[in-house]
């Protein structure tokens, strides 16, 4: 079953600690691009500079090491669809952003965050959508003269997706089968911010086309994006090269409600990070199962059997095994 086309990445963004539902995530991407003969890349996604924490990329490469992850292709490795840090690509987004507005599926957005801000306060269920662009500030709502007033004098501004009213998008998920969407309940989310950085909605997109994605394994909290993100597939023109998605269950708590928190394991003694994460910004300290002294290979085992089982009762695998 060799496909050496087969292309999976793991898109961590740095913002701290390595939470084994992460670790997860990637290990699910490695077994199946190994399984196949295919590629594994990591791939950095830092455009949100307000949530970025130093060392945590770092961090993240250290803790795939320790598992015995390897990427083939990352921001160390290097390879031919670098460069792997989102930051480092810029230059590339804003002229798909361009592109979707120039066609029609995208607009320019004026608001200021006060005014938004305005919004929210009045109306507690706010979203930029169908029915509400016409009272705020963007080139759908500004005649045309006043849109190019604006930019030419340089005016803050933020590149939002025109949703479709009343449509319905679907794609086949490899766990879930057929998902839909009502495209009007999805509110016009931001592609480009005011600083000239994609969103991860964009980045994330423009990425898996240019980096030749065929399958995604990402956690099933990105499910809600989805219908973005086939828009944005389609009104780029690549929709034949969308890639397979799988959204996996998340790893809850033991109530099952919820996502498992660092907070859940703080309360019940047991880490839920990969390695030690000191925080640089809090100096917090959070517990990993390198330092409980766990073996790399237990705790791979123990995720791999999270959310999977392969019929039989046995309970510990080889890395080949897996
Ligand atoms: N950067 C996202 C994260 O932090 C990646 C989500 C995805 O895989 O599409 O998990």
């Amino acid at each position: 079953d060799q496909d050496r086309n087969v292309r999976v990445r793991f898109a961590p963004s740095p913002t701290g600690g390595l939470h084994l539902g992460g670790v997860r995530t990637a290990l699910f991407n490695y077994l199946f691009a190994k399984q196949h003969g295919g590629t594994f890349v990591l791939r950095i996604e830092d455009t949100d500079q307000t949530r970025f924490v130093p060392g945590a990329e770092a961090y993240i490469q250290d803790c795939l090491r320790w598992c015995g992850i390897e990427p083939d292709e990352s921001p160390i490795h290097g390879g031919e669809h670098g460069p792997y840090r989102q930051s480092e690509r810029k230059a590339n987004y804003r002229a798909y952003a361009e592109q979707l507005v120039a066609n029609g599926y995208a607009y320019y957005a004026f608001d200021t965050a006060e005014q938004l801000d305005a919004q929210r306060a009045a109306h507690p269920n706010f979203k930029y959508s169908h029915e509400n662009r016409q009272q705020l500030r963007n080139s759908l709502s500004l005649p045309a003269d006043e849109t190019e007033r604006l930019l030419a004098e340089g005016h803050p501004h933020v590149i939002r997706i025109k949703m479709p009213v009343g449509e319905t998008i679907g794609f086949e998920d490899l766990i879930r089968g057929m998902v839909s969407f009502d495209s009007s309940l999805v509110d016009d989310k931001v592609l480009l911010k005011a600083d000239g950085m994609p969103t991860y909605h964009l980045a994330v997109v423009v990425d898996d086309y240019v980096m030749a994605i065929t399958h995604v394994f990402r956690g099933e909290e990105w499910l809600p994006s989805a219908p973005v993100h086939i828009l944005l597939w389609e009104y780029l023109g690549w929709r034949h090269a969308m890639p397979k998605w799988a959204h996996l269950p998340l790893i809850l708590k033991p109530d099952g409600n919820g996502k498992l928190s660092k907070r859940d394991g703080d309360r019940l003694g047991f880490p839920v990070y990969a390695m030690n994460w000191l925080d640089p910004q809090t100096g917090i300290l959070t517990k990993g199962f390198r330092e409980m002294g766990f073996l790399p290979e237990a705790f791979v085992n123990m995720l791999a059997l999270l959310g999977w089982n392969d019929g039989t009762d046995q309970e510990i695998f080889t890395r080949d095994e897996l």
